[in-house]
Order: structure tokens, then sequence, then C-alpha cells
């Protein structure tokens, strides 16, 4: 059912009555061969109409699970009064990078999972309205209006330009502090730029959203690598406080035999060469990249997703995800795992790798043995236990490891009064402070590999810490 027209305000019964809007997606045939954006974003009409879904609720469940409490049910009442600018500037109020954040969140076990509708039926689709709402200030050149304090003559360091760093940056310089991103890469975005690819965050997004906290005062320094160009002991000199994000880029590998044969890539490695290194595009001076005939991704997580659709439109003829456990375990945004199947990649389950097999020191085929789930493991998740006899052989030509992350040492090593926890994360409070008197730390390199709305969340909580240390400090 559509929604009414008239004037009145809807009742709560029609309210009800009106169906989910469906995202308009790229057709999944023709999607599999290029690099633009999946989903199309809504129209202006489908968007009025899923904002009038909304109930309006007194006990604010939705707000409740969101990491940077967006007031929700204010923007989304102004997007169903036609008034978008007014609902860009609630979620700027909080967010600030909603344009990122209605497009990878994993909404439907956040602010969506806790919607009051999801009990009876379909949640409103909050990531659907943020990323209407972003778009159209961006194409209608809005900017963020959030009023600036005063110069505090404070000068804030952050470490790392992902979306926790980018969140602390631009909370920091709301409240009059000056502040400087140091990213050891030669572009910023931390995993939103190297990782996520264009097919589902496009780089101008990035690249807009970035350039508003710019026009905040934010300065971002690439290419320095902080515990080797800079070291943080050197930064507690320069700085008043810092900010660590430095996320937790450190691949893990599979320990099989054959691991170190030409066409093996960590997915890291991977994605960044294609996204950060356009390496997709081709042409003279580009990164190299082995354009698979088949391509084997070891893993069940968005990153293993995200490499086995690039991987399919690089050109591969078989794109396939070789996963340990169930499809229900699978970390992977339910999203992500509907749209790989719909481009034709296929899911071999309950398999795990024991040996990559080559010839010549490249890559012929890797050896996959069938698991079954036995009890559940410190995760809570079944554990996949071998079944005997059934090792096989698959051919391919890549084999993309996705199996996980762990801390990059190597800013840590180089400050060992930074107390860290057994798999060598960053000790913080909950509000991000760690061993080191005014040096607070969140995103990944405290939670091990998470999600970009925690990291946000951390970003947020870790500034308004770094602004009570600093006045209490003045
Ligand atoms: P990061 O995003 O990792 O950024 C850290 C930054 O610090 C990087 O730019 C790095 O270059 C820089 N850095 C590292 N060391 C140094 C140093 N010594 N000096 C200076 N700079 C340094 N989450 C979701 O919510 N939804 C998704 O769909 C999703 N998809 C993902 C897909 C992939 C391929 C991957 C890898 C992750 C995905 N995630 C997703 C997880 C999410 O991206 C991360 O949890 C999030 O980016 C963590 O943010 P962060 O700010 O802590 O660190
Ligand atoms: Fe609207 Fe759902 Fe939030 Fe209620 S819980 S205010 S219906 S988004």
């Amino acid at each position: 059912m559509t929604a009414p027209t008239d004037s009145k305000p809807l009742t709560a019964k029609q309210r009800m009555a009106i169906e989910r809007v469906r995202m308009p997606e790229q057709d999944a045939t023709q999607r599999a061969g290029n690099f633009e954006e999946v989903n199309l974003g809504l129209a202006e009409a489908a968007a009025v109409r899923e904002a009038q879904r909304c109930l309006q609720c007194k006990n604010r469940k939705c707000v409740e699970g969101c990491p940077v409490e967006v007031d929700i049910p204010e923007f989304i009442a102004k997007v169903a009064e036609s008034d978008f600018a007014a609902a860009f500037e609630v979620l700027k109020r909080t967010n600030a990078l909603p344009a990122m954040c209605g497009r990878v969140c994993p909404q439907e076990t956040q602010c969506e999972q806790m919607c009051v509708r999801a009990a009876k039926g379909e949640p409103v689709a909050v990531g659907y309205l943020e990323r209407f709402v972003a778009d159209w200030a961006m194409q209608h050149g809005l900017a963020d209006k959030t009023d600036l304090a005063a110069p505090s003559g404070f000068k804030v360091a952050v470490v790392g330009s992902g979306p926790g760093g980018l969140t602390a940056a631009g909370e920091l310089a709301r409240m009059g502090h000056e502040v400087t991103v140091f990213e050891a890469l030669h572009d910023a975005g931390g995993v939103l730029r190297y990782g996520i690819p264009q097919f589902r965050l496009p780089k101008e997004i990035l690249d807009y959203e970035v350039g508003q906290l710019k026009a905040l005062g934010v300065r971002i320094e690439c290419n320095v690598i902080v515990g080797k160009t800079i070291t943080v002991e050197e930064i507690r000199r320069d700085f008043d406080a810092c900010f660590v994000a430095n996320g937790a880029g450190l691949p893990v590998f599979l320990k099989v035999p054959g691991e170190n044969l030409n066409g093996v890539y960590s997915a890291n490695e991977f994605l960044t060469r294609v996204n950060l290194m356009g390496a997709y595009k081709g042409g003279p001076g580009r990164t190299p990249i082995i354009r698979a005939r088949r391509a084997v991704v070891i893993g069940g997580g968005n990153t293993a997703m995200d490499g086995v659709r690039t991987a399919k439109r690089l050109g591969a003829e078989r794109a396939m995800i070789y996963y340990r456990r169930t499809e229900t375990e699978m970390p992977a945004r339910v999203e992500e795992i509907k749209h790989a199947k719909e481009e034709g990649v296929e899911f071999h389950l309950l398999e795990a790798p024991v040996a990559i097999l080559g010839e010549e020191g490249w890559v012929r085929g890797i050896r996959m043995q069938k698991m079954r789930l036995g009890e559940p493991d410190a995760s809570g998740r079944r554990r996949p236990v071998p079944i005997e006899g059934s090792e096989h052989d698959v051919e391919c030509d890549v084999v993309v490891v996705a199996v996980g992350v762990r801390a990059n040492p190597l800013l840590t090593s180089t400050c060992p009064e930074l107390k860290l926890n057994k798999w060598g994360y960053i000790e913080a409070d909950e509000d991000g402070q760690t061993s080191l008197p005014g040096v607070f730390a969140g995103g990944d390199i405290v939670r091990g590999g998470a999600t970009v709305i925690l990291a946000m969340g951390d970003g947020k909580r870790a500034a308004r810490a770094i602004d009570r240390y600093l006045r209490e400090k003045k």
C-alpha cells in the first residue's frame, strides 16, 4: 500500500500499513562486470513514504541501538515532512560520516534490530534513509552547519584516518581544538578507503565527507607512519593529547603448506591493490593484480565477500567462497551475502583448506577438507570438526585469505609504556583512556576487527574524554 497523500498526520494504523521500501539495485549480471555502486539509493518520494512508516516512539529503542546516538526519530520526522536540509542538520549533530554509515553500517544488528516495528514485521529502513539524506545534502551542496567552539589553544594529534580517527578529529575540531591526523597511507579513510570496494562505497562519497572534516579545520598529514616517521613520544611532546586509532590491519594467514606461492594474497593486499591503488582500472603504471580465471576466497566475513566480489569483477569465471562453518555462522552482512550470490559467487560451506597446491611457484589449486559442526567454542559458535578422508582438490589460480586480522605492532612496539592485552591490542577504558596520561585509543586497535560504527562511537567518546582532560589540565 502507498501512503495517503493528504496533509493530515497519519494514524499509527496507516503508518503500519505502509510496506518497507526496497532499495533499487544495479542488475546483478551487469554489475558483476563493473565496479559501479550496487545500491542506487532511494528517490525522494520513496524516502518520504518510508519515513512515514516510523511510529515516532516515545521509548526510542532505535537510538539505543546506535553507537553514535543519532536522533533517529527526529531526522526521520524531517524526511517525512520532506525537509531534507533539516534532516541533514539533525544527522550531522551526532554523525560526522552519515553517507558512509548509510552504506556500510550493519543496521540489521543495530538500530533496525531495535526498531519496534521489527517485532511484528520489517523495521523502518533507517540506513536507507540516512544514506538518502546524506546524498541529498551532498547533491545540494549543503555544508555542515554545526557551530564551532572558540579556539581552545590546545593541539590534539590523531593517529589513523579510519572512521574512528576521523570521527574523533571532527568532534575535537568542533570543540575548538587544533587537530592533526597522521595517516600512514597516501590517502585518508582507513578501511573505508583501502578495504571496502567502490561498488559498496564510492570513493567520491568518502572524499566528500573527508572534505567536510577539513572544512572544520582538521589537518590530515598522509605518509606519516607513527612508530617510524615520528614516535608517540614526539607526539606527546608536541601535542596536548593524542587519540590512537590505527586499526587492526595485520593479516592473519592460514599456516598451511603452499601459502608462499605466487597468486596467494592476504585480503588486505588484494583489496588495497584494487581500491587504494586502482589496480582494477588497468593501464600503464598501475599496481598489478592477477586476474584469476578461478579465484578461491577463504573466509565468511565482509572482507571475504568484498574479496570474492572483487575477484568476480576482475573477470573470474568461477569466484568461490570457502567457509569452514555454515551460512548461519557467517559474520558478513546479510546484504553482502545476498548480493554475492546474485552475482554468481559460489558458496562452499563446511570446508577448510589444508594445503595450497602449486606448479613452478604459482598457485594451481587448493586442497580442501570437509567439516561438520561440533560443540560451541569460546565465541559461542559451533566449532568446525574435520571429517577424516574428505580431502579433495579444487583448481584455482588465485587464493585470497580473509580469515581475520590482528593488531599491527609497528606503533605499539615503539611505545613500551602503552599497556597491551594478550593479543597485542591497546588496553583502554570506556572513554578510551590508555595507560599513558593524555593518550587515548579506540576502534579496531582496542576492540580487534569490529565495525565502522563501533569505531566511530569510540572516537566520539574519546573526543569528549580528551576535551575534559584538556580543560582540567587548563
Ligand atoms: P581503520 O579503518 O583500520 O583505520 C586505521 C588507519 O590507521 C588506516 O588508515 C591505517 O593506514 C592507519 N595506520 C595504521 N598504522 C598507522 C601508524 N603506525 N601510523 C599512522 N597511521 C596508521 N565494518 C562495517 O561496519 N561494515 C562493513 O561493511 C565493513 N566491511 C569491511 C570490509 C573490509 C574489507 C574490512 C577489512 C573491514 C570491514 N569492516 C566493516 C570493518 C571496519 O571497516 C573496521 O572495523 C573499521 O574501519 C575500524 O576503524 P578504525 O578507525 O579503528 O581503523
Ligand atoms: Fe521509528 Fe522504529 Fe525508532 Fe520507533 S523504534 S522511532 S518506529 S525507527
